[in-house]
Order: C-alpha cells, then structure tokens, then sequence
C-alpha cells in the first residue's frame, strides 16, 4: 500500500466571501520508500498539504486521508498526536530545534516516548548525528551551529523514533543554494539507507532532480504528476 493516500482532499480557510481555498480536491497516492517531491509556487498549496499528510490539519468534510495504512480522520487530536510522535518525523524551514538544547538533547528528545533506556536512546542520538556528519558536535547548541548543521541535526532528530514517513516543508528555504543542495542529498542518502519515505516540498525547481515522484501543485490542485512516477517508484 502506498505511505499517503489522498483522497478528495479540500482545505478552504475562512468562510464567505473571504474564504481561500488552499487545496482543491487532491487525489494523491504516495509510494511506500520513495522520495517524494511537491513542488509549486508560493502560496499554491504545499504547506497545507504537507500540514495534512502529518496529521496537524484536517481536510474539509468529505476528504480522506491515510498515512501508513491509518486513516486519520478516524483519530481524535490525543491519537492523531501519538500517532505524530510514534510514526512521523518533520524537518521545518525554521529548523524548529530547542536553542537550550545541545544537539545530542534535541535528538535524544522525542525518544523520551519510546521503549529504550536513557543510555540506549543517547547512544542511538549519537550515531544519528554521526550519520548526518555531525559527529564532534554532539555538545553545540543550535545557536553554536550554521544553518545547514541545524538542519542536519533537525533530520537526525525527525528519524529518532524511525518514522514511516518524514515531512520536511520547503527544508531549504532558508539555506543558500550549495548547503540546501547538501540537505537534500543527505535526506536522500537516509532514505536510500533507511528506506524510509520522504516528502519534501519545495518552490525550487533546481531541487526537484532529485525526487523518484513529483508532484506539481498550482492553486491547490495537482497539475501534474512526474511521468517517472509509477506504482513501482522506490520499491
Ligand atoms: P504554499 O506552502 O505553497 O506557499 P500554503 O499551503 O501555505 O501554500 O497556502 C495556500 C493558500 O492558503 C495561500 O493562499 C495562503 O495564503 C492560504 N493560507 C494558508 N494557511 C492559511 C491560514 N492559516 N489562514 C488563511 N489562509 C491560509
Ligand atoms: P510557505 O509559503 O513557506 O509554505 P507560508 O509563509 O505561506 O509558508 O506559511 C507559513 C505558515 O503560515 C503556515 O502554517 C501557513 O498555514 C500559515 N499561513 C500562510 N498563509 C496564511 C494566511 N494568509 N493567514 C494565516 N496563516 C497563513
């Protein structure tokens, strides 16, 4: 089964005249270990979407969506934030790191849910990092790191809890062309590695090389999904 399924999925914010219609009936399967992309313009629709697929926003009456074979909708918020922690990971153009935080606590973090000792989760934090490149930095705290190290730490920590399915929202806004590139490849690597599905989105289309299915939105609805984008993408 894919990783996202979406289906007749509307998000109109306001009412009346005022209303905007940010998504438009979106019809959108996502394969299970791929590299997804969804690109579009500023204000086309991507953050709501992604917002949606990670189970922080909710589709007008009438959409369904299904995330790692759960049907969302189904969840009250208690559920749909356990689900979050336990089955998604998010990278932030904001990096959204605790600046009291060393890098290594940031990882460590989100861990506090699950099963492991507090050794265990500090040894799997350090080799996060070090998978991300930042060994040596475990003892920064974000405000110690450039952009692009807060970022690597912000991917280190969305894959503590082996997610099914990372949401990075435009992960490269506010980095310069070269470390944004970087981001990238390094989110790819894991997924190579981890065969971990990821969605990124961005308005970058020198960015969009990278992805196994790409998405193209525009005023809220899909203009077109990559020819490369079969069923069997990323298997
Ligand atoms: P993108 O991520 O592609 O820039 P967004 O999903 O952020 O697109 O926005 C889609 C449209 O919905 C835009 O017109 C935006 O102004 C509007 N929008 C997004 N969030 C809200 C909100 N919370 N309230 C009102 N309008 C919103
Ligand atoms: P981006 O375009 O980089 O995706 P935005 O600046 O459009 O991001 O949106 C950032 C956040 O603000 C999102 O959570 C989005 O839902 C919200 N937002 C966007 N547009 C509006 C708006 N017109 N009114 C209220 N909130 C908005």
């Amino acid at each position: 089964d894919p990783i996202a399924r979406l289906r007749r999925v509307s998000r109109t914010y306001g009412t009346g005249a005022a209303a905007v219609h940010a998504l438009r009936g979106i019809d959108l399967d996502l394969p299970r270990g791929a590299f997804s992309v969804i690109a579009g313009p500023s204000g086309s629709g991507k953050s709501t979407l992604l917002q949606i697929a990670g189970a922080l926003d909710r589709p007008d009456a009438g959409g369904g969506v299904e995330i790692d074979g759960v049907a969302l909708d189904a969840l009250d918020d208690d559920a749909r934030a356990d689900f979050r922690a336990r089955r998604l990971g998010f990278v932030f153009q904001n990096f959204n790191l605790l600046p009291v935080l060393t890098a290594l606590e940031n990882v460590e973090y989100p861990m506090q849910l699950g099963a492991g000792d507090a050794r265990s989760r500090r040894e799997r934090a350090r080799e996060l990092l070090a998978a991300v490149g930042l060994a040596g930095k475990e003892g920064r705290r974000p405000g110690e790191l450039s952009g692009g190290q807060r970022q690597r730490v912000a991917i280190a920590r969305a894959l503590a809890n082996s997610p099914a399915l990372v949401l990075a929202d435009e992960p490269t806004a506010n980095l310069d062309r070269a470390t944004g590139a970087a981001i990238i490849e390094l989110m790819r690597d894991m997924q190579r590695r981890l065969g971990t599905s990821f969605v990124f989105s961005s308005h970058d289309a020198q960015l969009m090389g990278h992805a196994d299915v790409l998405v193209l939105l525009e005023d809220g609805r899909v203009t077109a999904p990559d020819p490369r984008a079969t069923p069997a993408a990323g298997a």
